[in-house]
């Protein structure tokens, strides 16, 4: 699915010359990289502040830890994402209020927004699934006419830019009131372990981000808050300094591997690809197409033994996971957020594929649908 040491090949005297840096000076937390990055991050992002973490998870986490928010103040967010983005609102005490997705762009259905909003709404979280980003023009819109902040789970979609009705373009996880990425090896900037950030405007919301992410400490050994500890380490921060010069090739080739994909696969009538807006960019995190259910387990097996792997991205809509039953909802809550369970199928999708494997998996997959 991935290949993530051939990337690592292609920069190994950068990457390599970077961490050795970092173990010789044995600063291995808050060394230099970490603030070289944030500075570097943000300047990239065009965004105030990038303040990093330890993860995505932990950046969605401290996102909505910084907020003003009580238990049981409600999130509205989808139920078709990876568990961390509903995880960390049951953590805090919040209630997650789902709405269902768009069948095509797998993203929050805006349609279904307001009609979920109480009393006790304050936050809409939505999650650029797959590397597009959600219709962010009519949720802020939304959100500003119910006085409500906005989280963006953008940690498949770093990169991806989002083009408003007055011509601006804007980058994922810097148009909400806070946004969140994840360094995860595998997502379109990856570390060699665990990291993410938090990316906001607001100064003094980046000041709470940062002071939370350092056990709620205001100077040094006196608390001013409850936090917890969540740190870049120094190490991933210098193989994400040395990556980020490369974010934009990354995302290039991932665009042209998915356009390979889409010619290969625009004449088989089996298969469904990847549908874009017109107000996003798509850096194709995942390339996930769509397939008849009844055909999907069949083709993934033949295709496993060709040799070509594949994945389903997410099997379980979350409203229906065991975990999260209390919150009282049942089958057909969600029914698009159900169907693409059973749906979806992600091809291998990295920044190393080559046009003859494309062709390879391309023509397994139409031979044996
Ligand atoms: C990867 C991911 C996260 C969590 O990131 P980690 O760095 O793995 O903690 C959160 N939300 C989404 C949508 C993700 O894909």
């Amino acid at each position: 699915m991935v290949d993530l040491y051939g990337q690592y090949r292609k920069i190994k005297t950068e990457v390599d010359a970077a961490m050795q840096r970092v173990v010789d000076e044995a600063a291995f937390i808050h060394g230099g990289p970490v603030s070289e990055f944030a500075t570097a991050l943000a300047a990239h992002m065009g965004v105030s502040h990038a303040v990093t973490c330890a993860s995505g998870t932990d950046a969605l986490q401290l996102a909505l830890m910084a907020l003003d928010l009580q238990p049981g103040d409600e999130v509205i967010t989808v139920p078709f994402t990876f568990v961390a983005t509903v995880e960390v609102v049951e953590l805090l005490g919040l209630r997650p209020v789902f709405v269902d997705v768009c069948p095509d762009t797998f993203n929050m259905d805006v349609t279904k927004i307001e009609a979920a909003i109480t009393e006790r709404t304050k936050v809409i979280m939505p999650v650029h699934l797959f590397g597009q980003c959600a219709d962010m023009e009519s949720i802020l819109n939304l959100a500003r006419r119910h006085h409500l902040y906005v989280v963006e789970d953008a940690c498949q979609a770093l990169g991806a830019q989002v083009t408003f009705s007055d011509g601006t373009v804007h980058q994922a996880g810097t148009m909400g009131t806070i946004g969140c990425a994840s360094f995860f090896p595998t997502k379109n900037l990856g570390c060699f372990g665990d990291g993410g950030a938090v990316f906001t405007y607001d100064d003094a919301l980046a000041e709470r981000v940062r002071s939370i992410a350092n056990h709620g400490m205001s100077e040094k050994y006196y608390y001013d808050s409850i936090g917890i500890n969540s740190r870049l380490d120094t190490l991933q921060a210098a193989v994400l300094l040395a990556k980020l010069p490369h974010l934009d090739e990354y995302i290039c080739a991932r665009q042209q591997a998915a356009s390979l994909y889409n010619e290969a696969l625009s004449e088989c009538k089996e298969v469904l690809t990847p549908v874009t807006t017109t107000f996003s960019t798509h850096t194709y995190h995942q390339y996930t197409l769509r397939v008849e259910p009844a055909k999907r387990e069949l083709l993934r097996s033949r295709l496993s033994e060709k040799e070509i792997p594949t994945m389903v991205y997410y099997p379980q809509a979350l409203h229906l996971q065991k975990a999260y039953q209390h919150l009282g909802y049942k089958a057909g809550d969600f029914p698009f957020a159900e169907y693409l369970t059973k749906t979806v199928l992600s091809l291998p999708m990295h920044t190393e594929l080559t046009e003859e494997q494309i062709q390879y998996i391309t023509q397994q997959l139409k031979f044996n649908i």
